[in-house]
C-alpha cells in the first residue's frame, strides 16, 4: 500500500478540493477506501445491498474483484503475523540447555487454547533437555517483575549520574586539547583561504593556482569538520546518552507495567540481550549495554578500593558505544551500534 500510494502521489493523484479543504495527496486510509469502493466498478451501495449503477464503471469488475481478494490476503497475512509476534519472542531462552524458547499452543478437550513457551531444543529433539513448558502468563509476569530489580531510586540516579560526569570530565581533560587544536586548525585554513582569494584579486596568483590551493583547503576543512563532529558526538552525545539511559531506569518498572505489547517488545530489546528461564521458573536476565555497565559500576562503586574504581572509569566508553533508545515504533529493529 505504501509503495502504491507513493507511486500514485508521484503521478499526481490528489483529493477533490472542497470549500473548506484544499486538494492534497491521499493518505493510506483514503486510498484504501478508493480501492474498496464498488462505486468505481459501476456498482452502488443502497441500504447495505449492492445494485448496478447508472454510471459507467472506470474499473473492470473482474479487476475490482482481484484487488479485493489481494487486499484480503494481505490483511490475513498481517493478522497472522501479529498474533505470533509475542513481545517476548526471540529473547526467552531455556535456562537448562540454552536453546531459544518458542511460542506454542495447546487446546484442551473442552476447546480452550493455552499459550506456552517451549524449549526449541527439546521440541526438535536437538538436546536431551527435559524442560517443562512455561505458560505465557508466567513468563510475562517474571519479565515484568524483573523491571522492579533494575529500577533505580532518585538518589541512586543522582549518584550514578555524578559518576558518569566524573568519568567524562576525567577523559575530557585530554580531549580539550584535541578540540582546541582542531578549532585552531580550522581557523588557520579559513584565514588562508581568504588570503589566497585576496591575492588572486590583486593579480598576485593565477586562477589555476587559486583553484589548486582551494581544493587542498576544502579537503582539509572537511577533514577537520568531520573530526570535530566525531569529537562532539563521542563526547556530548555519549554523556547525554548515558544520562538518558539512567533516566529510563528510574521509571522502568512503572513504564513497563503501563506499556502495550509493542512498547514492551522495544523495552525488552533495549534493556536485555537475553532472558533465561530456569527449570524452577526463575528469570535470569542478561542486561544490554549501557545498562550492564551501569549496574557493574554501581556495584563496584561501594566498598572496593578507589584504585579499582579508577580503572573502570573508561568502561562508560564501551557502554555508550551501543546506542539503544526506548523510543517509538521505529525502534522495532534490533539494536544497532552507534559507530
Ligand atoms: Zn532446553
Amino acid at each position: 500500500m505504501t509503495a502504491l500510494l507513493r507511486d500514485l502521489t508521484a503521478r499526481g493523484l490528489l483529493s477533490v478540493p472542497s470549500p473548506k479543504r484544499p486538494s492534497k495527496p491521499l493518505g493510506k486510509n483514503a486510498l484504501y477506501r478508493v480501492l474498496t469502493n464498488p462505486y468505481y466498478a459501476g456498482v452502488i451501495r443502497y441500504k447495505g445491498a449492492l445494485h448496478p449503477g447508472a454510471h459507467a464503471p472506470i474499473v473492470e469488475p473482474a479487476l475490482f474483484d482481484q484487488v479485493q481478494s489481494l487486499l484480503k490476503a494481505r490483511n490475513a497475512h498481517a493478522t497472522r503475523h501479529v498474533q505470533h509476534a509475542h513481545h517476548l519472542k526471540g529473547l526467552l531462552h531455556c535456562g537448562t540447555c540454552g536453546s531459544r524458547m518458542l511460542l506454542d499452543f495447546a487446546t484442551n478437550p473442552r476447546g480452550t487454547t493455552y499459550a506456552y513457551f517451549v524449549c526449541s531444543g527439546r521440541a526438535a529433539k536437538k538436546t536431551t533437555c527435559t524442560r517443562r513448558a512455561v505458560p505465557v502468563q508466567v513468563a510475562e509476569r517474571l519479565v515484568e517483575s524483573s523491571y522492579g530489580n533494575i529500577t533505580i531510586s532518585e538518589a541512586e540516579y543522582r549518584h550514578l549520574a555524578a559518576e558518569v560526569d566524573a568519568a567524562f570530565d576525567k577523559r575530557s581533560a585530554g580531549r580539550d586539547q584535541e578540540f582546541a587544536d582542531l578549532t585552531a586548525n580550522r581557523a588557520r585554513l579559513e584565514a588562508e583561504s581568504d588570503k589566497l582569494l585576496a591575492a588572486h584579486f590583486a593579480d598576485a596568483i593565477d586562477l589555476a593556482t587559486l583553484k589548486r590551493h582551494q581544493d587542498r583547503i576544502r579537503a582539509g576543512l572537511a577533514d577537520v569538520n568531520r573530526r570535530l563532529a566525531e569529537h562532539s558526538e563521542h563526547h556530548t552525545g555519549g554523556r547525554a546518552f548515558l544520562h538518558d539511559s539512567l533516566r529510563l531506569l528510574t521509571d522502568a518498572h512503572r513504564a513497563y507495567q503501563y506499556s502495550g505489547d509493542a512498547d514492551r517488545r522495544i523495552a525488552n530489546q533495549a534493556f536485555y540481550t537475553r532472558l533465561d528461564i530456569t527449570d524452577d521458573e526463575q528469570l535470569r536476565p542478561t542486561l544490554a549495554e549501557p545498562f550492564a555497565t551501569i549496574f557493574r559500576e554501581a556495584h563496584q562503586g561501594g566498598d572496593e578500593g578507589k584504585e579499582a574504581k579508577r580503572e573502570h572509569t573508561t568502561s562508560f566508553d564501551v557502554a555508550c558505544s551501543r546506542k539503544t533508545l526506548w523510543v517509538g515504533a521505529e525502534g522495532l529493529e534490533p539494536p544497532t551500534p552507534c559507530l
